[in-house]
């Protein structure tokens, strides 16, 4: 499999994580897309560019060369896809990008960053009230975010390739609480509280939204934040706030569209049309498009390549914070 062979080939270096001392400094934060705080005058071309959905680009080893274009060649459109409406990670020109090196079902290019991505190890660490109770030891680390019931856990349980990894987060009294998971002994992913809980009292939202930003304010080791939108609906407002407050305190993040297998038939729209609503109404905010994936948790869509995407951001932090 091409994935696999991918893996097995990566170059990566993994610098021990106790050699390592890292600031995070937002402002150089090469992961937080640019955020307009007033839309921007709409592009005339930027509809046209944008890339199809069912795009089944194949994967290519990060680290093989470009192919070169003939001089005579005209661009193909998709060439100009690839050039607008794509994440292009650290270590990647925008000019030498072509469909081929886009994760499937994505507008994610891989990089020369990306490696090892299976999780082989997972122990849960620790749940923590306030960001300053949070592990102290200077890992990277993923947050995993979005409104309740917006498929978190089974997300996080196929990630992990376990039936019940996430069910801490479900457990009475846990609910409210951020949950680290060490992965591999290397980096954390972070179960934070689901939002928009239907009946939830204003009480308890107001505690989620105070505790939950102090933890995005203050999170050193933070590297991402993915934040999951079920696809199988409509946009909501609250996830549009969401990722807007996110965008506004430059925090970067990854759009992580959920149930994406429930593409036939059923009651109202199909997710490949609520994800471009979606992006459409993102991309009044956003000067660069933030990287987007589709995934399912029944049928495993886009999960090896979420791992790959989360490589790629978590060693060029690694990397660059070793300075
Ligand atoms: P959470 O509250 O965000 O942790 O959501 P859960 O993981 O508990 O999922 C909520 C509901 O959505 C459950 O009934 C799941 O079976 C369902 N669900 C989660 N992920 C998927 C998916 O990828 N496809 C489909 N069809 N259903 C899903």
């Amino acid at each position: 499999m091409v994935l696999l062979d991918f893996l097995s080939h990566s170059s990566i270096y993994f610098p021990p994580n106790d050699m390592l001392v890292r600031h995070r400094l937002l402002s150089l934060h090469p992961f937080a897309t640019s955020f307009a705080a007033s839309p921007p005058a709409p592009r005339p071309s930027a509809a046209s560019f944008r890339p199809s959905l069912s795009l089944s680009a194949r994967l290519k080893p990060a680290n093989s060369p470009p192919p070169k274009r003939s001089a005579a060649a005209q661009p193909p459109a998709a060439d100009e896809l690839v050039r607008t409406a794509l994440f292009v990670p650290p270590g990647v020109s925008r000019e030498v990008v072509t469909p081929d090196m886009l994760l499937p079902g994505s507008n994610i290019v891989l990089g020369p960053y990306a490696g090892h991505a299976q999780i082989k190890q997972v122990e849960f660490v620790k749940s923590s009230a306030r960001a300053r109770d949070c592990p102290k030891d200077d890992r990277p680390e993923f947050a995993i975010l979005g409104r309740s019931n917006v498929g978190k856990s089974s997300l996080i349980n196929a990630l992990a390739r376990k039936k019940e990894f996430a069910l801490t987060s479900k457990k009475p009294g846990k609910t409210q609480l951020i949950n680290h998971f060490l992965i591999n002994k290397s980096w954390y992913i972070v179960d934070l509280p689901g939002y928009g809980f239907a009946n939830a009292s204003q009480s308890a939202r107001t505690d989620w939204s105070s505790f939950t930003k102090g933890y995005f304010l203050n999170r050193d080791t933070l590297v991402a934040v993915m934040l999951l939108i079920d696809a199988s609906i409509p946009p909501q407002q609250i996830d549009l706030d969401c990722a807007n407050w996110l965008g506004r305190n430059s925090i970067g993040m990854t759009f992580v569209f959920t149930k994406c297998d429930k593409m036939k038939g059923g009651k109202g729209t199909r997710p490949e049309e609520n994800i471009k609503r979606f992006q459409d109404m993102i991309s009044m905010y956003y000067k660069e498009p933030p990287p987007w994936i589709m995934t399912s948790s029944v049928t495993g869509l886009g999960r090896d390549e979420l791992l790959l995407h989360m490589s790629q951001l978590r060693n060029y932090w690694d990397n660059n914070e070793l300075d």
